[in-house]
């Protein structure tokens, strides 16, 4: 795990720890206006306390979103399926770490690195398979 990925992880984590935690000080200030209604407190006190616990859930569950959305632009790079055998290898593998076989190949001209079937060279242009 790379030290990029480490602190978005950490700042995640701490972003659901921070909302939850707010969300259960919103709950409890619910639950308090809840209980207060039953006794003969202040209307002001009940719903001032059960519309300050909706505000601070509500403020708690943008917490919570935060840190369950995934990065945008950060996701895993999508792997390279080998040509001969089909096992997905991290990208930019020179060869399958399955069977050994090189995943990419080189320009005979001018030893740029080329897809596994690119019929020219997109360095220098030279045709670099005998099919094509
Ligand atoms: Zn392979
Ligand atoms: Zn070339």
């Amino acid at each position: 795990m790379s030290d990029k990925e480490k602190k978005s992880f950490t700042a995640k984590k701490f972003c659901l720890g921070l909302g939850l935690a707010v969300n259960i000080i919103g709950l409890v200030l619910i639950a308090v206006g809840i209980a207060l209604l039953m006794t003969d407190s202040a209307l002001e006190i009940k719903y001032g306390l059960a519309i300050a616990g909706i505000v601070i859930g509500f403020v708690g569950l943008i917490f919570v979103f935060a840190g369950l959305k995934k990065d945008k632009g950060e996701k895993a790079p999508e792997p390279v399926k080998c040509k001969y055998c089909g096992e997905p290898n991290p990208p930019q593998s020179k060869f399958c770490r399955k069977c050994g076989k090189p995943m990419v190949k080189k320009c005979v001209n001018c030893g740029a690195e080329l897809d596994m079937d690119a019929k020219y060279c997109n360095t220098c242009g030279v045709r670099v398979r005998k099919d094509a």
